[in-house]
């Protein structure tokens, strides 16, 4: 199963989607592509299932999508975060052995 499709405005190959490829670089409505060429896929097979198996929707203009991680489900936001990498915590102070554990050696008086 190739989780490429050929745009049929242009013959560019595009993985997974032509959504953004139709939208963007040829203005044109994803739907109204659709009414044009009822038979041209929108989305490969894989991608339409990844997208239904995980839940992916956008929520603030950000993709979450359902992961398991060791049978546990979680969200996350692609190219955002991710459920098992914490947030920065600002308030965070290094201490010395945090220093040995990353290699940072403490100058002579500083
Ligand atoms: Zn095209």
């Amino acid at each position: 199963m190739s989780d490429q499709l050929t745009c049929p405005l242009c013959n560019k190959q595009v993985p997974f989607t032509l959504v953004p490829h139709i939208r963007d670089d040829h203005s044109v409505d994803p739907l109204a592509l659709r009414s044009q060429f009822p038979n041209q896929a929108l989305h490969s097979a894989g991608f339409a299932e990844f997208v239904k198996s995980r839940s992916v929707s956008k929520r603030d203009g950000t993709l979450s999508f359902q992961l398991d991680v060791a049978g546990a489900p979680m969200t996350a936001r692609y190219g955002v975060d991710h459920p098992l990498i914490p947030a920065t915590d600002t308030t965070f102070v290094w201490t010395d052995p945090h220093r040995d554990l990353w290699g940072y050696r403490r100058v002579p008086g500083g």
